[in-house]
């Protein structure tokens, strides 16, 4: 399957899990300019297939911008390491989305029907597992690649030899076995090339 088809059907899943949840997003109590849970949850979870998408939709932007937003995901990453709650690094000083038309499953999958007031999301338990059935198959449709938190994904795509390889799906994951392992990402399987070689 090409990129462009998997790109395609990463916007179909998310349609179907908006599709499925519906009758209970309705009762979601969010509003624009609540972020709550793009600060106070501090894990935000992306495949490497959403990465991109992700990476495309910021490549035009102005310098300034991109600047300040490696300097977010730079702190994001230290601050994910430490422990320490990280606030997403595309959430700007209005608390708006900068990409909000290509943010992640995980953050689609997030409402509340309860003000979360710092307390965490109160999601329907129908939800969630429709939610668990949608990761599964964005993470099958991204079998060449893996999945993790967010600013780490990015890190990992950036990364020189690995964009490349994991678009023709050989790269392999000795290469990249530290960073997979700091960032305790998850190798949705292993690439052909290491198949052969087994
Ligand atoms: S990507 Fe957007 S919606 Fe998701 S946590 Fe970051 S700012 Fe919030």
């Amino acid at each position: 399957m090409d990129l462009l088809e998997k790109k395609r059907q990463v916007s179909q899943l998310y349609e179907e899990y908006e599709r499925l949840v519906q009758p209970y997003k309705t009762l979601a109590v969010c509003e624009k300019g609540c972020a709550s849970c793009c600060i106070d949850v501090g894990s935000v979870g992306a495949t490497t297939l959403e990465g991109l998408i992700i990476l495309e939709y910021i490549q035009g932007w102005d310098r300034q911008t991109i600047k300040e937003i490696n300097r977010n995901l730079r702190e994001n990453r230290n601050d994910k390491l430490n422990q320490v709650l990280a606030r997403c690094a595309f959430l700007d000083q209005e608390q708006n989305c900068r990409i909000y038309a290509v943010r992640p499953f995980s953050c689609r999958r997030l409402y509340s029907v309860r003000k979360c007031d710092g307390q965490g999301a109160v999601v329907h338990r129908q939800a969630v597992m429709v939610g668990q059935k949608i990761e599964k198959e964005l993470q099958k449709l991204d079998a060449d690649g893996c999945s993790g938190h967010l600013s780490f994904i990015l890190h990992l795509l950036e990364k020189n030899g690995f964009r490349q390889d994991y678009l023709w799906g050989n790269w392999s994951t000795e290469n990249f076995k530290d960073i997979i392992e700091r960032y305790e990402l998850v190798v949705h399987r292993r690439t052909s090339r290491e198949k052969r070689e087994r």
